[in-house]
């Protein structure tokens, strides 16, 4: 959190002073924390309930409220805090960014968050009683602070990839030390089809999510480009493939997959820490904006310029058509027509080729996004396994991408073009799977179902257990 703490606000946002004030302490190592998500409020920070209001002074707000979940939070010298500055009953919220001074009175741990995984982690939920902040400490200005929030996020989510390329590198490591050693029906466990194939995958999307890693991180140093599609198609494909990875390499490693490293040290056998790798991993997709979220932003982000063509918003159902028919009239028959681009990269025939699919599948993609639109109108909005589906499919074609230019890259390892081959191979079949999903699915019938499990209609289906967390009987309350 020293990335989206106070340091990347105030480099992106600060003023002169506030980086004078602030940025030394932060490099000598004082730590930061980020304080935006507060138990009432997750994915949809807007609806938040802390306050901070003017005192009678004008010179200080007061903070009130509750922030939950923040790392670093209990032990941070610095924290940047969102909070209302309108009237809570106004509907429109108007959120600011301020700098808050750990050692604040009125500041104070509320519980210390304990998690299945992240043991390292100073995490908890805080309560601001009456915390005084001197207006200067305000970031970016009145009202600015919930697209602070969301644009600190942007760059600083970019961290997510390159941890779960390090996590996969561990998985492999040990994949590849006991599925040589392990031997079952007389070879080793990595020369059985179903291991081996766990095992090229790991290595193919291992590839592929430092090569999104290293190319999403190569663009934000660029600081002229807007990212913000880039890191969090990086962060979906990077932490689901970790997952993934995880799940496979637990697999390889059987029953010692499941068991603790202590309990293998204590009958003598390697203590790989399967587990803990584990519990690690799976908070990826859920911090920095959950996989939902991210789908749901970048399906709006490739929405927007469709809307705005078509002289639609999200919340009415007023079109353009003469506007809309003029522009797609040109546009559209463009997507079907083959073009004979020369990308002018040194690549061999065999990855070549995935080059020339990942044209001709993001023309697909256009199509298929339009014809959603025809479909579905501004009811494409609240059809998020479609737009799940075309998002995913976007990551896919972004990660055969990174992977086969950091094969043209000079110096890249002449047998990496194996694993780009098999990670292209491998997405390119994902991405036709979602191609036909899009057209045909159980999308309706799924909902239906889920909307009849969430209403009890299935109450039967869940009877007959003892339950692990229920303190009272079903249905009494
Ligand atoms: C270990 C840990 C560290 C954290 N660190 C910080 C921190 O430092 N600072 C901070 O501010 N926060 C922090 N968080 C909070 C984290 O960012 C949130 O957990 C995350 O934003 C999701 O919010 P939520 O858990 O309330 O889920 P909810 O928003 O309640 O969502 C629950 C489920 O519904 C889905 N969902 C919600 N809305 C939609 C929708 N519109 N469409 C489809 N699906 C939807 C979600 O994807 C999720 O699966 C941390 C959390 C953890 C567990």
């Amino acid at each position: 959190h020293q990335s989206i703490g106070v340091p990347q606000p105030l480099k992106m946002f600060g003023t002169e002073e506030q980086k004078k004030k602030y940025l030394p302490r932060l490099a000598k190592g004082e730590l930061s924390a980020f304080a935006l998500t507060e138990p009432g409020v997750g994915s949809d920070p807007s609806k938040m309930a802390t306050t901070a209001v003017l005192d009678d002074d004008s010179e200080n707000y007061i903070i009130n409220g509750q922030k939950l979940w923040i790392s670093n939070g209990p032990v941070a010298d610095l924290l940047i805090v969102m909070a209302r500055t309108n009237d809570p009953k106004e509907e429109r919220p108007e959120i600011t960014a301020f700098v808050v001074e750990g050692d604040s009175p009125g500041l104070t741990t509320a519980h210390r968050c304990d998690f299945m995984g992240l043991k390292g982690l100073q995490n908890g939920l805080l309560n601001f009683d009456n915390v005084k902040v001197p207006k200067e400490n305000i970031v970016e200005g009145i009202g600015r602070g919930l697209a602070l929030a969301l644009r600190t996020l942007n760059t600083g989510r970019l961290t997510l990839p390159a941890a779960c390329g390090g996590a996969m590198k561990q998985a492999l490591e040990m994949v590849i030390e006991w599925a040589n050693e392990r031997q079952q029906w007389g070879a080793p466990v990595g020369h059985h089809e179903a291991v081996a194939n766990r095992t090229a995958t790991l290595a193919a999307d291992l590839y592929a999510v430092e090569s999104l890693t290293w190319l999403t991180s190569a663009l934000a140093d660029r600081a002229d480009t807007d990212i913000r599609l880039e890191a969090a198609m990086a962060k979906l494909f990077c932490t689901e493939a970790l997952w993934r990875g995880i799940d496979s390499a637990l697999q390889t490693r059987g029953g010692r997959g499941y068991e603790t490293a202590d309990s293998l040290k204590g009958r003598g056998e390697t203590p790989m820490p399967m587990e803990r790798l584990l519990r690690d991993a799976r908070i990826n997709l859920i911090i920095e904006g959950t996989s939902d979220i991210m789908r749901l932003f970048i399906a709006r982000e490739a929405l927007d310029p469709h809307l705005k063509i078509a002289g639609a918003s999200a919340t009415s159902d007023k079109v353009d058509f003469v506007g809309a028919a003029k522009f797609y009239a040109k546009w559209y028959p463009l997507l079907w027509l083959p073009r004979n681009i020369n990308f002018d990269v040194n690549l061999p025939w065999k990855l070549s080729r995935h080059l020339r699919y990942v044209e001709r599948a993001s023309r697909r993609l256009a199509r298929d996004l339009f014809h959603m639109i025809g479909m579905h109108r501004q009811g494409l909005q609240k059809k998020q396994q479609i737009l799940g589906r075309l998002v995913d499919s976007g990551a896919e074609l972004f990660a055969m991408m990174a992977a086969l230019s950091r094969c043209a890259s000079p110096g890249a390892p002449t047998n990496a073009a194996d694993l780009a081959d098999l990670f292209c191979r491998q997405a390119r079949r994902r991405v036709n799977g979602m191609h036909k999903a899009i057209y045909c699915n159980d999308d309706v019938t799924a909902y239906r179902t889920a909307r009849n499990v969430l209403n009890g209609e299935y109450a039967w289906l869940d009877d007959n257990i003892v339950s692990t967390w229920r303190t009272e009987e079903k249905g009494e309350k």
